[in-house]
């Protein structure tokens, strides 16, 4: 990629960029599949890749990734210039609130079923995020921003999939 053109389609970057910090699509499809669980029981993972790639799609989703990986790489490799900005979010501080509020961006893409799951996976903490909130405890590691994104996509891509079943 040539960083000094601007692309139209950062959605290979943005998957790239979650790898790199542990996380793949098939991860957030299956956080995806437990939000939808208590209304289909069967479902796979896989039935909601589709969604998942579809969110990663939307340009705000890619620009959030890329935005919200910086933030924790730069915070985790002692890169901030505001250290106390990189202190609150090395501690993932309760009351930071900040990375919720870049997330809640891409849930608005999907309305207000979108919100409620966000805030639902938020606070359950199903496999990856779980995964991400405690590698940013106390670990060096820096996931403050992501753990948000993470669960927000899943949330969106969840929503998608209810929306689409009802319409079907
Ligand atoms: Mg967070």
């Amino acid at each position: 990629m040539d960083d000094k053109v601007l692309q139209d389609d950062y959605s290979g970057h943005a998957v790239e960029l979650l790898k790199s910090r542990g996380v793949t699509l098939d991860d957030i499809a299956d956080c995806a599949r437990y939000l939808q669980a208590d209304y289909h029981v069967d479902l796979k993972a896989g039935e909601l890749l589709e969604s998942v790639k579809k969110v990663i799609e939307k340009r705000e989703v890619q620009f959030a990734i890329m935005t919200a990986v910086e933030l924790d790489r730069l915070a985790e490799e002692g890169k901030m210039h505001d250290k106390a900005l990189e202190n609150l979010m090395l501690h993932d501080a309760p009351l930071f609130g900040t990375d919720e509020v870049l997330a809640y961006g891409i849930c608005n893409l999907y309305g207000s079923i979108a919100l409620t799951n966000f805030g639902y996976i938020d606070k359950k903490k199903y496999g990856v995020i779980s995964r991400l909130n405690k590698a940013g405890k106390g670990t060096g590691t820096c996931t403050t921003f992501l753990d948000d994104i993470v669960g927000a996509i899943a949330a969106a891509a969840a929503s998608r999939f209810a929306h689409r079943w009802q319409r079907d």
